[in-house]
């Protein structure tokens, strides 16, 4: 048989060191052996059962080695690799610290995966938190510099007290329970550290051991090496691809609100925590502002805060977490619940705020509280083990970049679709909502209401008081137009002339229109409007239409209401009419509405009636002359 040379070399013979042994002359001549022969046949015979042992270990090394790289998934990874060194030491329990990457502020290895240890441990701020919790910083102490050199060594001494008294007191290392350390390094990277704790007998792992774990530990430390950058790679790539999806879906949302709501939605979503905010900076008050939140909050309280009616807390710049992201336009990760301030019954475990910036402008902050995950139901519950990783921010601040984009083309959207002066809709505008709104009440049988309001007179207020008076005129009369819009929020308002408004009442009866909008005409005509100490006074005509009272166009439809309008100023202004009711009934009476609805529940077809009254155009048009 010949000598294999020793992967971990042999130890010479005391002599004949290279000689050739005839092992056939050995055998079965008892007696016949000199004891020198006999001395190196002991010899050699214990050589034979060391490196049988040691080729059985690098079988297992290599066996265990080709398992650990077939797998890609982090835990299974970890779990086989602990599995195989407890195995072979008996050992009562093991656990994997790897370098953490939910704190930027410094180094800290965190535990991954654990057999053995309890579940919970005592924090020293006096919380119990899960086991994934525990984590110790790297620094330049004694411990380190063992780590750094990258060979096993054993933490406890032959008391089994601990060696590195001052590491393990401050950073309550005894949560570890270990008896020997293998440093996890990959290209001179601490990639983290296997703790192996005691043996079943109780006994202490001998030196003689260390190799075998130091080798199975290298291979290990490649395969985490490559998983990690592997599950990395993965999260970036899903993270492109939810962004791309996102933009896709709410590239085309023009309206403010719905946007700040969209993009909150997908973030909770994306980054599955339970609850988030988005907040505007105001640059007049120079605070942010909540605008909308979203995630698990009672809906009602959220559509409450969404539709402004619940008036939120706003903050200063450098104001809490939102408030110093805001000041120091970076984002910012809290991953250690006993250093977020605990405000509220609900425990914070990790919050997450990025700032939302258009060049160099600051826009808001998206904030977010608290991992989910979904549970055996597919509910989702609170994760209070989940926290912020890199991958979350970087996600949010692409989603943050994208929404200061999105939300900057919706402001300059709505200004292109704004009046100046009154801060209605304009006439661009109008022309667009009157055909969409109009269409959808014919296809969707549902009566679309347009009323078409003119300043009477406004000529002569102009030439009296002037053009600036005639300015302050139109905004106070605009701002109480803006009012109707808050009695529904389907309603929108017009200035689409010089002193010519129209507002649009979608799902609106005629009764119901009027009675609304003699409301109005009885405001404008109460409005004083002080201007350079002179107290201006306005009155308003107003003439309504309601679709599909019969066959007409979009076109037609609003010059009924025009002409309803006209039928107003020729009767005297200062009065409301609905081309229903042949334009020549003002608003006047309680039994009007009844007759208006009358009249509308009936449903007549057309007549093309012909009257040579006061009004013709609108007469001829109009089929219910007898209601005059
Ligand atoms: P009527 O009761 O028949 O509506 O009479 P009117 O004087 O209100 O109507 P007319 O169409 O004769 O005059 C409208 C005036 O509105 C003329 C124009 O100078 C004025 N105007 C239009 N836009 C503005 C504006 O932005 N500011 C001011 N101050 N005046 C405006
Ligand atoms: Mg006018
Ligand atoms: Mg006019």
């Amino acid at each position: 048989m010949p000598v294999l040379p020793s992967p971990m070399g042999s130890v010479a013979p005391a002599s004949g060191m290279g000689r050739q042994l005839n092992v056939s002359t050995a055998d079965g001549i008892e007696g016949a052996i000199s004891p020198r022969v006999q001395q190196e046949l002991d010899y050699f015979k214990k050589k034979a059962i060391e490196q049988d042992i040691e080729i059985f270990e690098m079988r297992a090394l290599l066996q265990s080695g080709k398992g650990l790289s077939n797998i890609l998934n982090l835990r299974q990874l970890l779990e086989t690799f602990m599995a195989v060194v407890r195995e072979k030491y008996s050992a009562v329990n093991t656990a994997v610290l790897l370098k953490d990457d939910l704190e930027n502020t410094q180094d800290f290895y965190r535990v991954k995966a654990y057999h053995g240890l309890d579940e919970r441990f005592l924090h020293p701020s006096g919380l119990e938190e899960s086991i994934y919790m525990f984590k110790f910083p790297k620094n330049n102490g004694l411990l380190w510099q063992l780590i750094h050199q990258g060979n096993v060594f054993s933490v406890r001494d032959m008391q089994f007290g601990p060696r590195f008294r001052h590491a393990w007191q401050q950073w309550n290392l005894e949560v570890l329970k270990s008896d020997v350390w293998c440093p996890l390094i990959k290209s001179g990277e601490i990639l983290g550290v296997l703790s192996i704790g005691p043996r079943e007998d109780g006994s202490q792992i001998p030196e003689s051991e260390y190799a075998f774990i130091q080798e199975l530990a290298s291979i290990a430390s490649t395969n985490i090496d490559s998983t990690l950058k592997y599950e990395k790679n993965e999260r970036i790539l899903k993270n492109i691809q939810t962004l791309y999806d996102i933009n896709q879906q709410i590239a085309n949302v023009n309206d403010f609100k719905r946007l700040c709501i969209e993009t909150l939605n997908r973030a909770v979503d994306v980054l599955m925590t339970q609850k988030g905010n988005l907040m505007i900076y105001n640059k007049i008050t120079k605070k942010l502002e909540i605008r909308v939140v979203w995630g698990n909050i009672p809906t009602d309280v959220r559509d409450d805060i969404n539709n402004g009616v619940t008036e939120t807390k706003s903050f200063d710049i450098g104001e809490g977490v939102a408030g110093t992201c805001a000041k120091t336009r970076k984002p910012i990760r809290l991953n250690d619940r006993t250093q977020i301030p605990q405000v509220g019954q609900h425990t914070v475990y990790c919050i997450a705020s990025v700032p939302i910036l258009y060049g160099n402008e600051l826009e808001g902050v998206i904030n977010m509280t608290n991992k989910v995950t979904i549970d055996e139901n597919g509910n989702k519950v609170l994760d209070a083990l989940g926290r912020f990783t890199d991958e979350d921010i970087s996600l949010l601040l692409g989603l943050a970049d994208q929404a200061a984009v999105n939300l900057n083309k919706a402001r300059l959207y709505s200004q292109s679709i704004t009046d100046r002066m009154t801060g209605l809709y304009n006439s661009r505008y109008f022309e667009q909502m009157l055909f969409d709104l109009y269409t959808d009440s014919i296809v969707n049988k549902k009566p679309l209401t347009i009323a078409i309001l003119d300043i009477d007179h406004f000529k002569k207020l102009n030439d009296t008081y002037g053009h600036s008076a005639g300015d302050a005129m139109l905004k106070h009369v605009g701002s109480l137009i803006q009012e109707i819009t808050r009695v529904n929020s389907d309603f929108m308002a017009f200035r689409y002339g010089g002193e010519e408004f129209c507002i649009l009442l979608p799902n609106t009866e005629p009764a119901q229109a009027m009675e609304l909008l003699e409301g109005l005409r009885a405001q404008v005509e109460a409005l004083r409007v002080n201007h350079m100490e002179t107290e201006l006074k306005a009155t308003v005509s107003i003439g309504l239409a309601t679709s599909h009272l019969e066959p007409s166009d979009c076109k037609e439809f609003f010059e009924r209401a025009d002409e309803t309008l006209y039928a107003c100023k020729h009767n005297g202004r200062n009065q409301i009419r609905h081309y229903a009711c042949g334009s020549k009934i003002p608003f006047q009476s309680e039994g009007l509405s009844q007759k208006i609805r009358d009249i509308y529940n009936a449903q007549p077809k057309p007549e093309p009636g012909l009257d040579e009254g006061t009004s013709p155009t609108v007469e001829q048009l109009h089929p219910f002359e007898d209601l005059n």
